[in-house]
């Protein structure tokens, strides 16, 4: 194994266990600078001293531990060192695609290179996009928005978990516009970027171009719109973008993590804007879904994988979509790069490694309360001592309470004793309450289930 093999596979294993944001930040430009077989050091260049102290702190267990898998042990020791190679990673990047063996990926940062004049980037279609009872209604009105354009469908407003398909689905209506051109006047952009670019225009006192470029278009997509809740200024200006569209009848699709009654801190007239149109949630893939999923995407990358794998696969990996692709492009990475004969003993350890990874074990009592206070935008002091009984304090109280039970196995004393020193039995109600919401609501149940995806993410 090269240097550069050895590195494209552990990098390969990082993507799957980082998100998108953080892989890209940290590991973009990294790569292995030295290797030395009989001291089993080996030395990772970085591109500047941030990096590597980043590394040093947060990835240095983990980075080690996927070394020594994919060596058979013969690493010994890591260190790190700023050095910048011609030909980087960064290059690797910016051709799009990372391959081992026929293994690409597609990453973050790649993906911004490819995207369009529109901000679409070609690769999220209709035709792609496999239809299961969980995601049809929003494919249905995806659809009926390319077709009444401005008309029956605006806005439309796409909710549902990470990783079920909102971006490919908000991304195919705009290439699907272009592709007929319809109009020529489409902007997709995330909500982070709309911030982004707002703050920039107020700072370089360039409003009126802003203005221009996010008002003179006959079809705005935003994804991820949950981003501006806090943010006033970001509101107010997303409001008149809002409100001059749509009385020029230009169509406005946004999604989100939740649905607006949901988010807590958005302003009640941009609340009321979002419900005015249709609202379609996407829900977690179902079996049938996710085996559909499975064999699309096999037969994509020309990959023969036998019925017992497929099933295999779905029965296992019930999150999101991106876990699933994930997972398969982590067996054909494996597969492409030992060169073996897939079997179904092989994948299920593929899998194991890939789970018994996760960071489950690191998870902490105080990062439950914080993420789930953070969620409901509450303060932790709130969920923790108050005595409030409103139910949009008390319910998130509950759900942190029974996700410590759930995911840490927190004993009820402790859970009591955590949360300003209430009785076990408070606790335990309070597991029992949650459990069964989760059976009977939706809503809490798709809550819980964002919930665990940041705790694990
Ligand atoms: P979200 O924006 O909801 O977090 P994405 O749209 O980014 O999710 O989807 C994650 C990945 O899963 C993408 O690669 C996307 O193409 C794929 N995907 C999601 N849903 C489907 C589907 N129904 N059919 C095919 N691919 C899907
Ligand atoms: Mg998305």
């Amino acid at each position: 194994m090269t240097r550069e093999e050895l590195w494209r596979t552990a990098l390969a294993d990082l993507e799957l266990n980082l998100s998108k944001a953080n892989f890209t930040t940290w590991f973009k430009s990294t790569f292995i600078s030295s290797w030395d077989d009989v001291s089993g050091e080996v030395i990772i260049g970085v591109p500047n001293a941030f990096t590597q102290a980043w590394l040093e702190k947060k990835y240095h267990k983990t980075i080690l531990s996927i070394l020594r898998e994919v060596t058979d042990n013969q690493i010994k020791n890591i260190s790190y060192k700023v050095e910048i190679r011609k030909k980087s990673l960064e290059k690797i990047f910016s051709d799009k695609e990372i391959k081992v063996g026929r293994y690409e990926t597609k990453v973050q940062s790649a993906d911004k290179e490819t995207v369009n004049q529109f901000g679409l980037n070609s690769k999220y279609t209709f035709e792609n996009f496999i239809v299961g009872d969980d995601n049809a209604l929003a494919h249905a009105a995806s659809q009926g928005v390319v077709k009444n354009l401005g008309k029956k469908y605006n806005p439309l407003f796409i909710y549902g978990g990470v990783g079920l398909g909102k971006t490919h689905l908000v991304q195919a209506i705009g290439n699907e516009i272009v592709r007929k051109a319809l109009t020529k006047k489409v902007l997709y952009v995330s909500a982070e970027k709309f911030t982004n670019d707002y703050i920039e225009s107020l700072r370089t006192k360039k409003m009126n171009s802003f203005k221009t470029r996010y008002r003179n278009v006959d079809v705005l997509l935003v994804d991820d719109i949950q981003f501006i809740v806090g943010k006033e200024q970001t509101q107010e200006e997303f409001f008149h973008t809002f409100d001059d569209l749509y009385h020029k009848d230009g169509q406005i699709v946004l999604t989100s993590d939740r649905l607006p009654q949901a988010i807590p801190t958005l302003e009640e007239r941009l609340r009321s804007r979002f419900q005015m149109g249709v609202i379609a949630d996407i829900a977690p893939p179902k079996l049938e879904t996710r085996i559909a999923i499975l064999e699309a995407k096999a037969k994509e990358r020309s990959y023969d994988l036998n019925q017992e794998i497929i099933q295999y696969l779905a029965a296992n990996i019930q999150t999101n979509v991106r876990e699933l692709e994930g997972a398969l492009n982590k067996i054909i990475a494996y597969h492409d790069f030992y060169n073996m004969a897939l079997t179904i003993d092989t994948v299920k350890n593929i899998l194991t490694s890939l789970t018994s990874r996760s960071n489950k074990g690191s998870l902490t009592i105080r990062q439950v309360i914080e993420i789930v206070a953070d969620f409901y935008e509450l303060k932790k002091q709130d969920i923790i001592a108050s005595k409030c009984r409103r139910r949009e304090i008390a319910i998130p109280r509950q759900i942190a309470m029974y996700l410590l039970r759930t995911e840490l196995n927190t004993s009820y004393p402790t859970i009591g004793k955590e949360f300003g020193g209430r009785d076990h039995t408070t606790a335990i109600h309070a597991f029992k309450q949650i459990k069964n919401k989760v059976d009977a609501e939706d809503r809490i149940k798709n809550e819980v289930e964002m919930i665990k995806q940041r705790l694990y993410n």
